[in-house]
């Protein structure tokens, strides 16, 4: 049995506005060549700024946009292929868990109702079963089945998220996709519903993407972490791995700037100066020079590709990680 998700070379570009002359309309280029895979039971956190192109991984995954390039797999299906009905139940797979609970849930519905509506989707319930379906999911969430007669605006915002994912659980999925579920929540808030998902997904063998500008997040939930930059991955890690020794200068500089809870921690030295340019007209190369400290001439010109080392971690920089594959043979031979 292969991965529950593989993502193979996903792109996506948009034009901006609309101009006279197609050609002159620019481009924004929100990912690029995107790859990863998820098993079963595992959770992927993305990681990066705000504009790095995570949220439209997502809306990609879920294909609430359609990709410039690339394939999403499910279960080694492609789901651009699916027309309307295997689409529907490939989406019964995976569920999407937003970053607001209040802009996401209907504010007219009950929460019994937003909870069982995916259900009645697919099936019509009685009114018994849908209140039997209504006060379990709940209680999976740890939320009291009274709270089933309330609307969204009677609840707090840990309630609401609580909400959100029963709403997802609904439909016995094997991915949720999270695109920053706790990023609106009090810290406190935060830890309890992390350990919730940690929870179902120990109960239920769910994986999880989990997409996140939120380190301190990443480091508690993932399992792998993929650092994106620009619309693109530029190191993918085990989790553990990579928060003790990030190997591109980008994931070292996001560590260091990152507020860290454990004092013991020895802070690493490469600061993150300057803003992230617009991924509209990226750099040159690798889309790290400006900001990075370690650049030489070859960064300016060429995109590093993603190359293996050490623990099961893939790194796309020339000189962290050096290819030493053909092209360079090749160029070798030129000489
Ligand atoms: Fe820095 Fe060059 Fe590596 Fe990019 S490829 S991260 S610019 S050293
Ligand atoms: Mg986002």
């Amino acid at each position: 049995s292969g991965p529950l998700l593989k993502v193979e070379n996903l792109t996506k570009h948009y034009p901006l506005g609309a101009g006279f002359l197609k050609k002159t309309i620019p481009v924004v280029r929100a990912v690029e060549d995107v790859s990863f895979t998820v098993e079963p039971g595992e959770t992927l956190c993305i990681v990066g700024e705000s504009g790095c192109g995570k949220s439209t991984v997502a809306r990609l995954l879920m294909r609430l946009v359609d990709p410039t390039g690339g394939r999403v797999l499910v279960d080694g299906t492609d789901i651009a292929g699916l027309k309307k009905d295997a689409l529907r139940v490939s989406r019964r797979r995976m569920q999407m868990v937003f970053q607001d609970p209040f802009s996401s849930l209907n504010p007219r519905l009950t929460a019994g109702e937003i909870i069982t509506e995916p259900v009645e989707n697919f099936e019509r319930l009685s009114r018994k079963d849908r209140k039997a379906l209504a006060a379990d999911l709940l209680r999976k969430v740890g939320l009291s089945p009274e709270i089933m007669h309330r609307l969204p605006s009677e609840m707090s915002g840990g309630q609401r998220q609580r909400l959100g994912i029963a709403r997802a659980l609904a439909l016995e999925p094997s991915l949720i996709i999270a695109d920053e579920a706790v990023s609106a929540l009090d810290v406190s808030v935060q830890a309890q519903i992390l350990n919730l998902l940690m929870d179902l997904q120990q109960q239920m063998g769910i994986a999880f993407v989990f997409i996140s500008h939120d380190l301190s997040v990443v480091e508690h939930i993932g399992h792998r972490v993929a650092v994106m930059y620009l619309g693109r991955i530029v190191e993918l890690a085990p989790c553990d791995a990579l928060f003790a020794n990030p190997v591109h200068p980008y994931t070292e500089a996001l560590i260091a700037a990152a507020p860290i809870p454990d004092p013991e921690r020895v802070r690493l030295q490469v600061p993150l100066e300057g803003e992230i340019p617009s991924p509209v007209n990226p750099p040159s190369g690798c889309t790290f020079h400006p900001r990075c400290p370690l650049a030489v001439e070859r960064c300016r010109v060429e995109v590093p590709s993603l190359v293996s080392v050490a623990d099961g971690r893939v790194v796309a920089c020339h000189v962290r990680a050096p290819a030493c594959g053909t092209n360079d043979q090749l160029s070798a031979a030129d000489h």
